[in-house]
């Protein structure tokens, strides 16, 4: 696979470590180091969550984009055709948003509110997500970004009341070496082509900070973007692992209603998450955030509330999901939401922050696995695949059922490639479009 295609560095502006990228003619921002990346004007290079990830020598550079060129400009085609929306169909208030979008101003809470209540039946739910996915493709082209994802221990000494990887679950637990670890991440960019690694465990402290900095290192090297999603650690851990090379961090709020927080999450505070998410954001990581939709007794204004905690924190991407109720926790009772909530969420989402990166989250694809199109087609524009050996992914019991479980990495690559082809998605940066 080669899920990224090469850009062509046109600016650098040094003062506030910025540059711009060319994809066949289309440009977006980049966030670099021109110093430390050692890259000048006229470089190829790659792009990951907006920032750049390595250059490339010309050669192979050349070689891709002739692959790419033609099949760029089809797929923009079809993306294009795929988001158009009639503007005489659309319901009042969803046509006073579109109004209030076009003129860049932010949407009220209770008109955030108007849309989770007011549109409900098949016919309203459709034209909200095509204005969502209509403002994403006028906002972000046909970019799409897929992260490969490695899970490298399921350990925690949390006990979140609706995670099933908690402390006091009795479910077999295994540690990744720092050799399989990197392995693992060498296999996928060098077999699969990644350009971006997250790395996520339970809050597992058996990792400390010299570990977390040799992985963060020798991942780094490997020419991608190191995002990690590794809990609750001091500041200084995460200025330690940002120095060392982590430029991305996923930390979800999980929910901004501070009473069902103490309740699902015992032993930590609302304000103590938010607190970090804040230090992670001012670090400099790029902030991917996010809660869960669906926790029980959540309200359409609780959830509101998440969507504007989530756009307050200032994040470069959203990531939230369903609750997926799992045996043997406390909420394996629990309702799941229904897929309309998450996908009215991600619709909104891109409403309230037009420019934002949805994620769509494989707990989305759990609850339907047709979801993951929908999602694409309500707003969204990128993905993870799950890298972790198979093994350890079963282990990784995040949730029940989990979608990509039984299949190989190489399958989970193929359908989505095949799914974003489909849809007219390229594999260029999500960087701002210029
Ligand atoms: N320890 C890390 C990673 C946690 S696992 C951290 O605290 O950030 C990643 C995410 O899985 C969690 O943030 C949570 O939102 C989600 N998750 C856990 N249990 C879930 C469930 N039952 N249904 C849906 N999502 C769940």
């Amino acid at each position: 696979m080669c899920y990224a295609i090469p850009a062509k560095l046109i600016e650098i502006n040094a003062s506030n470590n910025t540059g711009v990228v060319d994809y066949f003619g289309e440009k977006r921002n980049i966030l670099l180091d021109a110093e430390e990346d050692g890259v000048k004007v006229g470089d190829y290079v790659y792009a990951q969550g907006g920032i750049l990830v390595r250059k490339i020598e010309p050669q192979e550079a050349e070689e891709i984009l002739k692959s790419w060129r033609e099949v760029f400009f089809e797929l923009k085609k079809t993306d294009e055709a795929l988001s158009k929306i009639d503007q005489d169909k659309l319901p009042p208030n969803v046509l006073s948003v579109l109004q209030k979008i076009n003129l860049r101003k932010s949407l009220k809470k209770e008109e955030m509110l108007s849309l989770f209540d007011g549109l409900n039946t098949k016919n309203e739910l459709k034209v909200l997500y095509e204005v969502a996915n209509n403002l994403r493709q006028r906002e972000h082209g046909n970019a799409s970004c897929v992260h490969g994802i490695i899970e490298f221990s399921n350990y925690c000494h949390n006990s979140c009341h609706y995670c099933g990887i908690r402390c006091e679950r009795d479910i077999p637990r295994y540690r990744m070496s720092v050799e399989e670890i990197l392995a693992v991440a060498k296999h996928a960019v060098d077999q699969y082509g990644f350009k971006a690694i997250v790395l996520q465990s339970g809050e597992d402290s058996y990792y400390d900070e010299k570990m977390l900095t040799t992985i963060v290192k020798e991942v780094k090297r490997l020419g991608v973007l190191v995002f990690i999603s590794i809990g609750d650690r001091s500041k200084e851990v995460y200025e330690n692992l940002y120095k060392a090379g982590a430029k991305a961090a996923l930390m979800r709020f999980e929910t901004s209603n501070a009473e069902t927080f103490a309740k699902l999450r015992p032993g930590t505070t609302l304000e103590k998450r938010i607190e970090l998410i804040k230090q992670i954001k001012n670090i400099g990581y790029v902030l991917a955030t996010g809660f869960i939709v669906g926790f029980p007794g959540e309200t359409n204004s609780d959830l509101v509330n998440n969507i504007l905690l989530a756009r307050y924190l200032g994040p470069d991407m959203y990531s939230f999901g369903p609750l997926i109720p799992t045996h043997n926790t406390p909420l394996a009772n629990a309702n799941p939401p229904t897929k309309d909530q998450v996908l009215k969420a991600i619709a909104i989402s891109r409403f309230v922050d037009s420019n934002s990166n949805i994620l769509v989250t494989s707990a989305l694809e759990t609850l339907d696995r047709n979801a993951k199109r929908e999602a694409l087609l309500a707003g969204a524009n990128s993905m993870m695949i799950n890298i972790t050996p198979e093994n350890y992914k079963k282990m990784y019991a995040i949730y029940d059922n989990r979608s990509q479980i039984d299949e190989s990495c190489e399958k989970s690559i193929k359908d989505t490639v095949d799914l974003l082809y489909s849809l007219g998605r390229a594999p260029t940066d999500i960087g701002k479009i210029l």
